[in-house]
């Protein structure tokens, strides 16, 4: 048994002298674990296989920093479309939001990156070093050889852990055959990424070996954020104290009559025993409890062997636990609904807008127009990019120009390899005698078939537009 009873005055794993208390919680054993188990599986599975699976010519997700290129489930996003994400990291709060004031810390305890491969570092450690009981011995005992071997393998195992997550979080940036290829090449040729995987993958050993619940208890700042998040109608794990308490030593289930008078809760401390973040659920919400569901299972068990109902402690609302009903439907979840619809229309339109290709449309340094043989003469700069896997061949057209208008550049269609890029010149040139004042030159790119890619319109510079208003 855990040698320090958790209370609601200090944290579980900092002792009265600011030292660390390292915890061992206990395994847990029921549904809840056991689906935990497959969601982190599932979640560990994509996080590894996005960067393998192609889409479009692309992987699933690749963030192309150096080319400036973001590929997401076959879109191509460049950096001209780095506004849209505006509309990601909105959602993705608000998706927060709504979801935290629905069903409290589900995004903690079950779909958390941190807990994920905390659970999974935790197996390793029970595998390698055994269950809480013995790690717990070995905290207090002297320093032996075998201890130090398992210590030594569980660290190990979990740097290599941390070293894969590490490759895999670079092949997001790089691709897996530039990872292949710099993992075959000499760290000199590639000083940035290597040192980039070195220092995550340190940190990542520092947080699956030492730092662990340390993360959710006083650096995330999303805990600290459930108190405004959430009201009496949102999920909780919780203990059911009017079912609970009194609690006392021995089963309920005993003879005897005295015990009838006592509450299902046996005080065996089975929940605290299994709790990643060392607390006592029976005291009530507390910022430290991640959602882990740990202590269901836990107390779900012990309920089975006393033949008393599961449920002591469960998943319900604070409303729940007080014998009222649970209001899922309420003002704060329709007003969260309502911009959650908002927002995902807001950006169907966003994404509706965007076009395979990317121009961008510059004048050429220098004066705005050259005056040369009595023609009137604006020259630019036109990068066209391809954002799709497939080639795409486009063609110029400057639509509702004066007829005198001549164009010089663009006579040829411009092919673009999938993914590639052209950058050519464009001069456009107008007797003088036809220019009498700065117009709008509106630049249309048409695909082949006929289709309109595109439009951009800049002003046409001239001699007249400096004089006359
Ligand atoms: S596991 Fe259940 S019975 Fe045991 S102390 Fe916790 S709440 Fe009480
Ligand atoms: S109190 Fe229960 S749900 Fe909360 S972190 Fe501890 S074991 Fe998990």
């Amino acid at each position: 048994m855990s040698d320090h009873a958790p209370n609601l005055d200090t944290v579980t794993t900092i002792r009265a002298d600011g030292s660390r208390r390292f915890l061992h919680p206990a395994a847990s054993r029921g549904p809840y674990t056991r689906m935990r188990a497959w969601v982190g599986t599932v979640l560990l599975s994509i996080y590894f296989a996005l960067p393998w699976i192609q889409i479009n010519g692309a992987p699933a997700v690749f963030l192309d920093i150096a080319a400036r290129q973001f590929h997401l489930f076959g879109l191509t996003f460049v950096a001209q479309d780095l506004w849209l994400l505006f509309f990601l990291i909105t959602g993705v709060g608000f998706l927060l939001f709504y979801t935290t004031a629905l069903l409290g810390r589900i995004w903690c305890g079950w779909a958390c990156p941190q807990t994920v491969i905390l659970d999974l570092a935790r197996r390793i450690e029970r595998w390698i070093e055994g269950d809480h009981l013995v790690r717990r011995r070995m905290d207090k005992q002297p320093a032996t050889f075998g201890r130090s071997v398992r210590r030594g393998a569980k660290n190990l195992f979990l740097a290599g852990f941390a070293f894969l997550l590490a490759h895999a979080w670079l092949s997001y940036f790089v691709s897996i055959p530039r990872l292949y290829q710099m993992m075959h090449a000499s760290p000199g040729e590639h000083w940035a990424a290597f040192c980039f995987v070195f220092l995550l993958t340190g940190a990542l050993w520092f947080n699956l070996a030492w730092f662990r619940e340390q993360f959710c208890i006083v650096l995330c700042p999303y805990g600290r954020l459930q108190s405004a998040l959430m009201d009496s109608n949102s999920l909780v794990i919780g203990y059911d104290a009017s079912r609970g308490e009194p609690r006392s030593k021995r089963s309920p289930a005993f003879a005897d009559p005295s015990m009838r008078q006592r509450g299902d809760c046996i005080d065996c401390r089975r929940c605290v025993e299994v709790c990643p973040t060392g607390i006592d659920i029976r005291q009530g919400l507390q910022l430290e409890c991640i959602g882990c569901a740990a202590c269901v299972d836990a107390c779900a068990e012990v309920m089975q062997k006393l033949h008393r109902p599961a449920g002591l402690i469960r998943y319900d609302s604070l409303n729940g636990f007080a014998g009222k009903a649970t209001r899922w439907i309420r003002p704060r979840i329709v007003l969260y609904s309502i911009l959650l619809l908002v927002g995902a229309s807001a950006l169907c339109a966003a994404l509706s807008t965007l076009r395979p290709v990317t121009v961008v449309l510059g004048r050429v340094r220098g004066a705005p127009y050259v005056l040369e043989n009595d023609l009137v003469r604006n020259q630019f700069l036109v990068r066209i990019l391809n954002k799709r896997s497939e080639s795409i061949q486009l063609r110029l057209e400057l639509p509702g120009m004066p007829a005198a208008l001549q164009m010089a550049g663009f006579h040829e269609p411009v092919t673009l390899p999938p993914l590639g890029e052209a950058l050519r010149p464009l001069v456009v040139s107008l007797p003088q005698a036809e220019f009498t004042r700065e117009f709008p030159l509106t630049l249309r790119l048409v695909a082949m078939d006929g289709r309109t890619i595109l439009e951009r319109t800049l002003p046409f510079a001239g001699p007249v537009s400096y004089t006359d208003p």
